[in-house]
Formats: C-alpha cells, sequence, structure tokens
C-alpha cells in the first residue's frame, strides 16, 4: 500500500502562508521564509504533486483546501474488500452444532457461514452457540440451521465492495464479520461464499496505515 504523505514543518508552513495569501508566487513564499527560491522547489513539487496545493502559471498557488486528513480518508476509501478479505470458515446446515463448534475452535474463528446447497443460508457465531449449551439438547444431534442467524437477515458485502463500507456494516449491525459473497442466478438471488471481513481485518488495517507499511 502506498505511504500516506507525510509533510515536513516546513511544506506545512508553505501551506499556511499559501492558505493566507493565495495566489501567491514562489517568490513570495521564499520571501516569507527567507529562502531562496531554488531551496523550496522540491518541498514546492511535493505539495502541487499531492495535490494540496495548486500552481497557475503567472498567477501563483493555491490552496486546494485537501488536508493531510483528506488524504488519509481518501486512501482509505481506496481500499477494496477484494485486497484484504480472507478465508471464508463454512458448514453445511446439517452439520451439528458440537461439530461446528469443534470446527470453530480448529479453525480459530468467532462464526462459521453456513450454506445450503452450497449457497449462504446462516451464520452462527460464538452466543449462538453458547445459547444452544443453555438449553439442554444434544449438541451431537442438533444441526446448525436450527440455531443460525438466517437469510435474508445475513448482512453481507461484495468482493468489489470498499472495505470502508465493510466497517460501516459491522459497526451499525454491531457484529464481528461479514461474509464476502457472490451473487449468483438471476430469478432467484443466491450467493456464493467467497470470504470474509472481520473486525480484525479492520484493525490490522488500521495497525498498517498507523505504522505507514
Ligand atoms: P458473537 O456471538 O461472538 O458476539 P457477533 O456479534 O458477530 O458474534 O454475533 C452476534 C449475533 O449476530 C449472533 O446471533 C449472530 O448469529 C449474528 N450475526 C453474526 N454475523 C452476522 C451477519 N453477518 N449478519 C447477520 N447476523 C449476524
Amino acid at each position: 500500500m502506498d505511504a500516506i504523505i507525510r509533510l515536513s514543518e516546513r511544506q506545512e508552513k508553505i501551506i499556511d502562508i499559501v492558505r493566507r495569501n493565495e495566489p501567491i508566487t514562489s517568490e513570495a513564499i521564499a520571501g516569507e521564509l527567507n529562502l531562496t527560491r531554488a531551496t523550496l522547489r522540491p518541498d514546492l513539487a511535493i505539495l502541487t504533486m499531492s495535490g494540496i496545493l495548486d500552481a497557475r502559471p503567472k498567477v501563483g498557488y493555491f490552496y486546494t483546501g485537501k488536508t493531510n486528513l483528506s488524504f488519509i480518508s481518501d486512501k482509505i476509501k481506496e481500499i477494496k474488500v477484494e485486497d484484504v478479505k480472507s478465508l471464508p470458515v463454512v458448514a453445511d446446515e446439517s452439520t451439528s452444532i458440537y461439530d461446528a463448534i469443534v470446527l470453530m475452535f480448529l479453525e480459530d474463528v468467532g462464526s462459521v457461514y453456513v450454506t445450503n446447497k452450497g449457497f449462504l443460508s446462516g451464520v452462527v457465531s460464538r452466543k449462538d452457540f453458547l445459547k444452544s449449551t443453555l438449553g439442554g439438547v444434544d449438541l451431537t444431534k442438533m444441526p446448525i440451521g436450527m440455531i443460525m442467524t438466517r437469510m435474508p437477515n445475513i448482512v453481507h458485502i461484495g468482493i468489489d465492495d470498499s472495505l470502508l463500507n465493510a466497517a460501516i456494516r459491522l459497526i451499525d449491525h454491531e457484529i464481528d464479520s461479514l461474509p464476502v459473497v457472490e451473487e449468483v442466478g438471476e430469478e432467484e438471488k443466491n450467493y456464493k461464499v467467497i470470504g470474509r471481513i472481520t473486525k480484525t481485518t479492520i484493525t490490522r488495517l488500521f495497525v498498517e496505515l498507523g505504522r505507514n507499511e
């Protein structure tokens, strides 16, 4: 991933001068800073290339209003579900609660996506499993289809969607993960599960952005 732009103190000063005096020539900026135009050239190049300043020939420099923060948000919006999704853990509706709990531990996930004839039909999470253990049913006999949250109530996301949209859905619906799906069929909509986005996906990305990796 491209690094998020980090501005030097001098570049911040230049932005400030341009903001207050636009349009302003490079000579005038250099004068304000007691520097030569040649010294400023690389800074002005960076600031115009990154879109913070706009240079118009014979007029001078303008401030575009783009702050460093808007670069961060632009960068975040560019990230697609496809770039960061992980592998889904999937089980058929007929799988017993017991086997699905074992699967959840073995795969080290918090929720299992449930399918019927290969298509997404539900989700079972830690809380669903805990609830089922309180009911005193035979966990080796009861299928996960009986306790899952089912379609059409499953919140999902497409592969071409932005990761920001996925994160918004996680927050809005107060859930830990989203199946990444591909829509198939025309009259009757079905979804193939091809990945997952979890709160960990978002946290990992946050750390990468913070470390500027
Ligand atoms: P946990 O059980 O670990 O708290 P969640 O917060 O993800 O995990 O799940 C809470 C509830 O929401 C559970 O009943 C689960 O079945 C349901 N759930 C989980 N993911 C989704 C989803 N993508 N769409 C709809 N419901 C979901």
